[in-house]
């Protein structure tokens, strides 16, 4: 049977665009080569991150998705902490980018504000306090727990009518068809590919496509050690942070933060490691990352970029409530400025990419395809 729009994979660009759709009365298929989502989607940090985003437009659209989250969290009984972020400071030249940043944007004042260490020290006791000089706060970010959100939203979608086909590797899309390695033909007005980072296997001919980079992210999981565990109450990370964001660019001081931090933190950037972490509802931190740009990465864990996490995040947290549980590589693509690509390929076909920030933006970006799509 012909539907209105077939989806090519099962993580949250999928799955959030089908809601979207199927919101909007279209008839939704959702094909996914896995027996469950094993992508990006499940191996991320699960913040929802407007913080990190540039003031302006892209700002706007994260705290838009942010809502969406906040409404399909209400509608589906999705596990989802309005948690807000830290973004702490050891250094002068810390303080001084994160001064500069809130400075432009002064015009909103949602964005943050600067607080003392002491305020920090109360807020979250389990923060380092050797060297702490104060820290951005944030209140719009909210936490979600990838290993169990993206499972949730498939099975409510599922209950709202959207089938979504498990075991179904797509190995050609044509306009008006997507055509599984069986054989099988999933007929519909619009096919849309979601299978990042994996999408030009089957839309080589997307606009951009050949630019994309892949990019491998080291991350952990550290379970606490009791049933007592240390509450940490926001997303938290510190100075290596700065130069990881967009949002910190436009900062006059961001070159000599890089400088700086090139000769405190070597292995730090050589492996183009900042810490995260956020905190779930059983108590488990999710700390990352590391990026490893290329097609040719290694496909091992390497014990020098963990113990090169550890050590950054061992300047700002007291983990000695956790330890590390599990190990993993996550990977998304990236392309230089972009933070999500809706790429028409042929009529009626679509991919969409939402590089690195597809928890924060993916109900937003729905939206807006949902809206063009009509
Ligand atoms: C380590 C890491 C940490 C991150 N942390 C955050 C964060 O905290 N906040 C944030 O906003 N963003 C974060 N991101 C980015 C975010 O996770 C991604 O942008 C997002 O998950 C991408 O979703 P997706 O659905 O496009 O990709 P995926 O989740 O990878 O899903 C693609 C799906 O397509 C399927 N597929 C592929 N090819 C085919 C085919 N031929 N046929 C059928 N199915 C196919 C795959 O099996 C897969 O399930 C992080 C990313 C990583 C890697």
């Amino acid at each position: 049977m012909k539907s209105d729009v077939v989806i090519v994979g099962a993580g949250i660009a999928g799955l959030s665009l089908a809601w979207t759709l199927a919101s909007r009365g279209k008839s939704v298929v959702v094909l996914e080569r896995g027996a469950i989502a094993k992508g990006a989607s499940v191996r991320n940090f699960g913040m929802v991150w407007p913080v990190g985003h540039p003031l302006g437009e892209m700002r706007k659209l994260a705290l838009r998705s942010r809502e969406i989250w906040l409404d399909v969290a209400r509608e589906t009984e999705l596990w989802v902490r309005e948690c807000g972020a830290m973004t702490l400071a050891y250094e002068e030249i810390e303080i001084q980018v994160l001064a500069e940043f809130l400075e432009q944007a002064d015009q909103d004042p949602g964005v943050g504000t600067l607080i003392s260490a002491g305020e920090v020290l109360r807020r979250n006791p389990h923060v380092k306090s050797k060297g702490l000089l104060g820290a951005m706060t944030s209140e719009t970010e909210l936490c979600v727990d990838p290993r169990v959100t993206v499972g949730q939203l498939a099975s409510a979608l599922a209950k709202r009518g959207v089938p979504i086909h498990f075991n179904t590797l797509v190995g050609r899309v044509e306009p008006g068809v997507a055509i599984a390695a069986d054989g099988q033909r999933w007929e519909a007005d619009q096919i849309i590919v979601c299978a990042t980072p994996d999408s030009h296997q089957l839309v080589p001919e997307a606009n951009g496509l050949e630019k994309l980079r892949r990019c491998d992210l080291h991350m952990m999981r550290l379970a606490p050690k009791s049933s007592l565990w240390p509450v940490m109450s926001t997303h938290l990370c510190a100075g290596l942070t700065l130069g990881h964001y967009a949002n910190f660019r436009s900062c006059p001081s961001l070159d000599a933060l890089k400088v700086f931090h090139a000769e405190k933190w070597p292995s730090q950037t050589k492996y183009g490691i900042h810490v995260l972490v956020s905190q779930h509802g059983d108590g488990s931190l999710t700390v990352g990352d590391s990026h490893t740009y290329g097609d040719d990465s290694s496909p091992y864990l390497q014990a020098e970029i963990e113990s090169s996490i550890l050590e950054a995040l061992d300047e700002f947290l007291d983990t000695s409530g956790f330890e590390v549980r599990e190990r993993w590589i996550g990977t998304y693509s990236t392309s230089p400025g972009q933070f999500y690509a809706w790429m028409p390929v042929a009529e009626g076909v679509h991919a969409l990419n939402l590089f690195g920030t597809g928890m924060t933006l993916s109900f937003g970006v729905a939206e807006r395809i949902a809206d063009e799509l009509g």
